[in-house]
């Protein structure tokens, strides 16, 4: 149930989602590349992302079945790819009947496709550790999983796929290394590849291979260091916006908010937004996160409450209760919010509370 007069909302620039994913493309012209929409399109409402980029998205990935199945049913025709595979034999007779390729990242759920008696083709991307160390295949694993899958009559196309563990970090030698496994677990193959998530599509243009995943990219956000010139053009999908609720002045010395974390050094007009933690803003915001109010950047002081943030609003005599206030978004970067709360956008974006309204314009 949502507060329609709560001034709190999150606005969805579904334009921007396509000039990401249009921009995703330029930068690695000769692959597809498969939109990332898991976690409910990374907080942002996977079911209206997906529809604002059907007509031209290669395809989609998602985490398990349950995303996927709410796609289809909002009428994506889309491939879908489940990045994390079946997690139980019976997922592959749902999967068989959407249309689902699967990756298949473990020799239990090989196992799994080779037994199933699907009723056309499986598309299985068989998923390499090439060093993350989280999920997949072992380099040793990868040929004879490949020839079992190849020689399987019930399996379809076949890539081959892994995932960076610091690609967002493009002077590091790392990302080289996956790439340098992963080219010697498959030997001279001819099977599509699939490494590239956001930071290697900006950063790692010898990660492209024949399918990329962009997922932070098509939301506006670039995972690499501040600054990285081919970041720029990344327009933000996300404006989580509120309005103030209250204005108070306090002389110095008066602490704000709980536990008194913060104490007036001065003369200081503290204004309330209506926007806390339990609608994913982070509790851990330090004193000076940014944030604007009318478009002006100013900053949060004192502790994060549930439903109330406090702002420093000292030298805007123009403030206003139900003046606009932008916590992320076009004027405040996530990355710049998440910085000062010890986290990640990504973390942000997919904390964002049930009772936000999400709306798509
Ligand atoms: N590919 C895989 C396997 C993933 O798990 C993810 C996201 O975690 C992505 C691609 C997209 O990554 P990013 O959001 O960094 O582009």
């Amino acid at each position: 149930m949502k507060s329609p007069a709560r001034p709190l909302r999150a606005r969805i620039h579904l334009d921007a989602v396509l000039h990401n994913y249009r921009y995703a493309k330029r930068l690695a012209p000769s692959a597809r590349a498969l939109a990332v929409v898991k976690a409910n399109g990374y907080g942002h409402g996977a079911i209206s992302l997906a529809r604002a980029l059907a007509s031209e998205a290669d395809g989609f990935a998602v985490a398990c079945i349950d995303e996927a199945m709410e796609l289809r049913e909002s009428g994506i025709r889309n491939p879908i790819l489940l990045l994390e595979g079946v997690f139980a034999p019976d997922e592959i007779a749902l999967a068989d009947r959407a249309g689902l390729a699967m990756v298949v990242h473990s020799r239990q759920q090989l196992e799994w496709v080779l037994a199933a008696r699907p009723s056309r083709p499986l598309e299985c991307w068989i998923k390499l550790d090439s060093g993350m160390h989280r999920v997949g295949l072992a380099p040793g694993e990868f040929a004879g999983a490949h020839a079992a899958l190849a020689d399987c009559p019930h399996v379809g196309n076949l890539v081959a796929m892994s995932h960076f563990a610091r690609a967002d970090e493009p002077e590091h030698p790392y990302t080289e290394r996956q790439i340098a496994v992963f080219g010697q677990a498959l030997g001279g193959l001819r099977i599509p590849r699939s490494l590239a998530n956001s930071a290697a599509i900006l950063a790692w243009p010898q990660a492209h291979g024949e399918w990329t995943r962009p997922g932070l990219m098509l939301y506006g956000i670039s995972p690499l260091p501040d600054g990285h010139p081919l970041a720029t053009p990344l327009q933000p999908a996300m404006t989580l916006e509120s309005a103030i609720l209250s204005i108070r002045d306090l002389e110095a010395g008066e602490p704000v908010g709980y536990g008194g974390r913060f104490v007036c050094d001065r003369p200081t007009r503290v204004g309330v937004a209506a926007v806390g933690y339990a609608d994913g803003y982070p509790r851990h915001a330090r004193d000076g996160t940014p944030v604007a109010v009318k478009g002006r950047r100013t900053r949060i002081i004192g502790r994060v409450s549930m439903d109330m943030i406090t702002l420093d609003l000292t030298g805007m005599a123009d403030a206003r209760i139900g003046d606009p206030v932008e916590l992320w978004g076009t004027t405040i970067p996530a990355n710049e919010v998440a910085q000062a709360s010890d986290t990640i956008a990504y973390q942000l974006f997919t904390g964002i509370g049930r009772r936000v309204p999400l709306i798509h314009e």
